[in-house]
């Protein structure tokens, strides 16, 4: 698919962010691009429009940019996973491990409902760590996460093993 490689070419890789040593994957400058925005979008929306996906959740903060969208375009809700203490109601949430230390992801108790099918959206997979719990965080209350999605694949961190049998679709993968 040509979108992929215009869509590659506009993520802008940064060395050494936030620390020595990490080369950021920046899809800020995806953004500025709306013909690969939109063929971002496309991609996703033409995978899942067909799936009777009912949830969208996407993971703070950047699975807030490309959820929506294919959200609205599949007919199905979207449902933010954020970090603690920001969601105002009842939240369920779930611990997961950072490099150091670790850090909770939140969702309002109600949002889903047991027996829903979900996609889970974010920019990028590293360790798999996110998206991990993310995945119990929705199983946890009955739903079923068909698959997540990310723009960006770190291969070397290998996160997809990390997902077990979990289906992981993504655009772009980053060497
Ligand atoms: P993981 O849990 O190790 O898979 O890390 C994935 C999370 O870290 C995602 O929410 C990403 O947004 C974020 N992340 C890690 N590395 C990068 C990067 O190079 N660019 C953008 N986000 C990153």
């Amino acid at each position: 698919d040509q979108r992929i490689a215009k869509i590659s070419s506009a993520i802008r890789v940064i060395p050494d962010f936030p620390k020595p040593g990490i080369m950021f994957q920046d899809i800020t400058t995806l953004l500025l691009e709306p013909k690969a925005f939109k063929d971002t979008i496309d991609l996703f929306v033409e995978r899942y429009k067909d799936k009777n996906i009912s949830v969208v959740a996407g993971i703070e903060a950047r699975g807030f940019i490309f959820g929506p969208p294919i959200a609205l375009s599949i007919g199905a809700k979207f449902v933010p996973m954020r970090k603690p203490k920001k969601l105002p109601g009842e939240v369920i949430s779930e611990e997961y491990s950072l490099e150091y230390g670790t850090d909770k992801m939140e969702m309002h108790v109600g949002a889903v409902q047991s027996g829903e099918r979900a996609l889970i959206i974010d920019d990028l997979i590293a360790t798999g760590g996110t998206l991990c719990a993310a995945i119990r965080l929705l199983e946890r209350v009955g739903v079923e996460v068909v698959e997540c999605a990310c723009v960006i694949e770190l291969p070397e961190l290998k996160g997809r093993d990390r997902l077990g049998d979990k289906p992981l679709f993504v655009l772009v993968s980053a060497v």
